[in-house]
Order: C-alpha cells, then structure tokens, then sequence
C-alpha cells in the first residue's frame, strides 16, 4: 500500500495537467503494473484528505488532481479539450464586501478562466473541421 501511495505521489509530483484518477492511473502503471484504477481512486482521495494534493472539479466532467497546494493559485481552462493550467497571480481586489457575505466568513476564492487553449483555438477565422484536424 505504501509503495503504490508513493508511485501514485511520484506520478503526480511535478505534473502540470491536473490529471484525472484514469489518467494518474495509466501512468502509475506504466511503474507499476499490478496497481488497480480502484487503488488509484482510494489512494488520490486519502492524499487529498490530507491535503498532499487538490482534488479539483473545474467543470472538465472528471475531477482533476493538483500536486500544487503551496502556493495559492487559480487556473486557466480549456472549454473544448478539458486541459488545465496553473495561473500564479493575486488578485488582491478580489473580496466579498461586507454585507454580502451571507453570513460567511471567507477563507479563500478560486477563480476560473475559461478559453480555448493554443491547441484548440483556430489559427484563422472561420472554425472548420479541417482547421481543426490539422492540429491533432
Ligand atoms: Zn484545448
Ligand atoms: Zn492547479
């Protein structure tokens, strides 16, 4: 068990995409082969409890998993593919005013952009499906 946590760490560690439990699955076996997406799903989950890594629902249809919980930061979306990016910026201004906390008092705010990345995004204008194949 400790040695599949570490492989599923390791995976993890340093990836940028925010992979999704399949994806930290295919590449945990890749190392290890005997480990079963059921042990990925369990594993990502307590690392998440204990706050080792994000688990992220940014509307992609899979929660994403983040290995960067020390640095606050937001992140950039892809509405077409689904790829996830670390956005390192503050955004100072960005507070609830009084009176419209609802009783809340807030902790933190995530914010969301949403676009179409470089590989997505036509290179000309008038998206056709030719424009588009050319670039898989
Ligand atoms: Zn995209
Ligand atoms: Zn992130």
């Amino acid at each position: 068990m400790t040695a599949q946590r570490q492989c599923v760490f390791r995976v993890l560690h340093g990836d940028v995409t925010h992979p999704s439990a399949e994806a930290v699955y295919e590449a945990a076996r890749e190392e290890m082969e005997t480990i079963s997406l059921k042990t990925v799903y369990m594993i990502l989950n307590e690392l998440a409890e204990m706050g080792e890594i994000a688990a992220l629902d940014l509307g992609t249809g899979t929660v994403r998993f983040d290995p960067n919980v020390d640095t606050t930061h937001h992140h950039l979306v892809c509405r077409s593919c689904g790829k996830v990016r670390d956005l390192a910026l503050e955004f100072g201004g960005l507070k609830v005013p009084p009176g419209q906390s609802q009783g809340f008092e807030v902790r933190s705010a995530e914010v969301v952009f949403r676009g179409l990345c470089a590989q997505c995004r036509p290179t000309r204008p008038g998206p056709g499906p030719r424009a588009k194949s050319r670039h898989r």
